[in-house]
């Protein structure tokens, strides 16, 4: 399902599709549902079991494995999630990872952004796949990388059949033996269950990272754009939701980085690690993060400062808080620079007589942060312009 520009029409497969697969579903479940009476154990497992394996196939394939590089897997890994993607009918991994990849780099421009939350809540869901290019020229000029993958060019080259054999024949040949040896349940009762009501539920589910985590939410790291931290939306999500620190450090192969971040994306990643068929997991840095944190708030905390006093029409005010804010900014890379050199000394196992002096450059580094961090959220409290001058 292809992205948009500015030039576009109405793409009528994707408009067909989409509209009708619900209506479909609204019907068909409880229809063999009554006719039934009820589903069994199995059928709900398979549906269980196609909704995470088309789920992860874009979160930890599409998503973080292709689009972002943020760990590299074995092929069988690869081939795995190239066909439960494609049953996922989300588009190839090609062109998603190249829709997607404009959304990070462009992210909220009005034109260049694919599913810009800034043109609304519902382009940003499902209005941008409603749509084509005119020309049907779609940009691959991002991806160019992805064509040394073979199972991303096989994927490309077989993605229609593929699609067709995970969602209608694989299912409906699943339910056909399941009626067969178990003498229960409907022919239909897995296709209607695991092909067609888990691909309405895993096509809004996605969606939701496009829209919702650009609406509701905070932003702990950057407010720079659009993306929000959304523990609700990452059950939805399998980890997804935690879309501002995503949009912030897009290389990490984490969305929720604390423990008891729901983020199942990462751990099947983590497991997979364990067993060697994924590797090169990269994560950013827990001071790189920390700094984040810290100026983003302080960042915040500024701009309504400025906004509360007018503090820029008072310019020795502006340059004085200016300049306390430029040295908290020194010091925090100082610190971040002297927590790199030192986590490398760890690792490469240097002697204690080398790292001490870095030890103790940490020690008075994080002493002078909270004293400048003090100084500047008093400043950013302040209420009054004749306290500011004090200062
Ligand atoms: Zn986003
Ligand atoms: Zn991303």
């Amino acid at each position: 399902m292809s992205g948009s520009q500015s030039e576009n029409v109405r793409d009528w497969t994707n408009t067909i599709v989409l509209f009708s697969t619900p209506i479909l579903a609204t019907f068909f479940v409880p229809y063999l549902w009554i006719q039934n009476g009820g589903f069994s154990a199995f059928e709900w497992s398979c549906f269980a079991f196609f909704m995470v394996a088309t789920g992860t196939g874009i979160t930890a394939g599409y998503h973080r494995l292709w689009s972002h590089k943020a760990y590299d897997a074995n092929v069988l890994v690869r081939l795995w999630y190239a066909y439960w993607g494609a049953c996922a009918t989300h588009n190839s991994i090609i062109q998603w990872s190249a829709d997607h990849r404009r959304h990070h780099k462009f992210v909220d421009h009005l034109e260049k952004d694919p599913y810009s939350a800034k043109k609304g809540f519902w382009w940003a869901h499902m209005g941008w796949i409603l749509e084509r290019p005119f020309d049907d020229q779609v940009d691959l000029s991002n991806v160019k990388d992805l064509e040394k993958d073979w199972v991303v060019v096989w994927q490309e080259k077989l993605y229609l059949p593929l699609l067709i054999i995970s969602n209608i024949l694989v299912p409906l040949g699943i339910g056909w033996l399941y009626h067969q040896t178990a003498g229960q349940g409907s022919v239909y009762g897995v296709l209607v269950l695991a092909g067609l009501l888990r691909f309405v539920l895993n096509h809004h589910f996605t969606f939701f990272i496009n829209s919702a985590c650009h609406f509701f939410g905070n932003q702990p790291y950057n407010i720079k754009d659009t993306s929000r931290d959304n523990f609700l939306l990452a059950l939805f999500t399998y980890g997804e939701g935690y879309h501002n620190y995503h949009h912030t450090f897009q290389a990490d192969y984490r969305n929720g980085i604390c423990w008891y971040h729901f983020d199942p994306t990462k751990w099947i990643t983590k497991a997979l690690s364990w067993i060697g068929f994924t590797w090169n997991l990269k994560k950013v840095p827990e001071c790189q993060i920390q700094k984040q944190k810290i100026m983003n708030k302080m960042n915040i905390a500024k701009a309504q400062l400025y906004e509360r006093l007018d503090v820029p029409q008072n310019q020795s005010v502006y340059q004085k808080i200016e300049q306390a804010y430029k040295d908290f900014t020194q010091t925090m890379n100082e610190w971040m620079e002297a927590e790199n050199k030192f986590s490398r000394f760890c690792r490469e196992r240097r002697s204690t007589i080398e790292k001490e002096p870095y030890m103790l450059k940490l020690r008075l580094l994080k002493k002078s942060i909270e004293q400048q961090k003090e100084q500047l959220q008093k400043i950013f409290q302040t209420s009054d312009m004749d306290a500011l001058l004090a200062y």
